[in-house]
């Protein structure tokens, strides 16, 4: 860990408005403590479906807000986090509470919901994992298929690993997407052999797919690709009109991004989606 240096480690002090360096052992501290003093919270991001308006598949993002050192960004927490195994202990905090939420808007009447976690490769490897997600589902009383994970390229290297992984996954009814996809080392031979359901552009791509000619050739390759294959696909970091347009264009019609919605709590995800677009008949 030491090796990444300090400045991977400098965070936004909100509270003082001041730039703050802190070492890796004490945001470790921190950290390890979060989950107990009840700092984390999940945040919903809502994929928008451009051709119907409907809006039932929601991203799960984690927030972590330290008394000390106010929010900190999960680009710095999760590799932190990674690192220090301190993922697992997390990432099944992050399983338990998707699914009370999944739970709870059931309870209000949304049955027609889905959210996906995101899932790190180390606790992809974890042999409980699967075990724990379905104790959940049995622990809140809610559907497989209102469940999805996301994994990178990067947890999909193990092909001997990954395999029975995913189906186990996929057999209790689980979607599985490939966040960030087109910035892995991976082969695209592994599409072919995982049970795989949506490609994530990545939002690199989608970025400047206005000015650069490369990211547009990119993003309508891999729309072409996941069409080929049956896969779904989602434009992720859309945060302009023009690119929901470029992506209608290319017919990409599963947005998620600022254009449409900041992640948020659940309870303003509830109001501002779930009661507006009717999934409540
Ligand atoms: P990700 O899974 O690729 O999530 C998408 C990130 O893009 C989120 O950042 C989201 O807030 C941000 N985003 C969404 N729309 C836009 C947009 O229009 N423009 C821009 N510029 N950004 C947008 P966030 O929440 O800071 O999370 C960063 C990364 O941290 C995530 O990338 C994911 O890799 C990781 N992460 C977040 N929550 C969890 C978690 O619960 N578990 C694990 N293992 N990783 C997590
Ligand atoms: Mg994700
Ligand atoms: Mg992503
Ligand atoms: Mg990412």
């Amino acid at each position: 860990v030491k090796e990444r240096g300090k400045a991977h480690y400098q965070f936004y002090r909100t509270e003082m408005n001041s730039s703050v360096f802190t070492n890796v052992v004490t945001l470790e501290t921190h950290l390890r403590k979060a989950i107990d003093k009840a700092e984390l919270s999940l945040y919903y991001q809502p994929q928008v479906n451009t051709e119907t308006g409907e809006v039932k598949n929601f991203e799960a993002l984690l927030r972590w807000k330290d008394r000390e050192f106010g929010h900190i960004s999960p680009s710095i927490f999760i590799p932190l986090a990674e690192d220090t195994g301190l993922i697992i202990s997390i990432g099944y905090w992050v399983i338990e509470n998707a699914c009370r939420q999944i739970k709870s808007w059931n309870d209000n009447g949304y049955d027609d919901i889905h959210v996906a976690i995101n899932i790190s490769p180390k606790q992809f490897q974890h042999p409980n994992l699967v075990q724990f997600i379905q104790s959940m589902i049995k622990k809140y009383d809610i559907q497989a298929s209102s469940l999805g994970i996301e994994i990178t390229e990067g947890a999909m290297n193990d092909t001997k690993e990954t395999i029975p992984i995913l189906k186990k996954v996929k057999e209790l009814g689980i979607s599985i997407s490939v966040d960030d996809f087109g910035t892995g080392y991976s082969s695209l031979n592994y599409i072919k052999q995982f049970p795989i359901d949506v490609l994530k552009i990545d939002q690199s791509f989608i970025r400047d797919i206005l000015l650069d000619e490369k990211d547009a050739a990119i993003t309508s390759t891999i729309i072409h690709l996941g069409k080929s294959l049956g896969l779904e696909v989602v434009a992720e970091g859309v945060e302009n009109q023009k690119q929901v347009e470029f992506l209608s264009n290319a017919e990409c019609y599963k947005i998620q991004g600022f254009y449409y919605s900041k992640p948020l709590p659940g309870d303003e995800i509830e109001k501002r989606f779930l009661v507006n677009n009717k999934l409540k008949q």
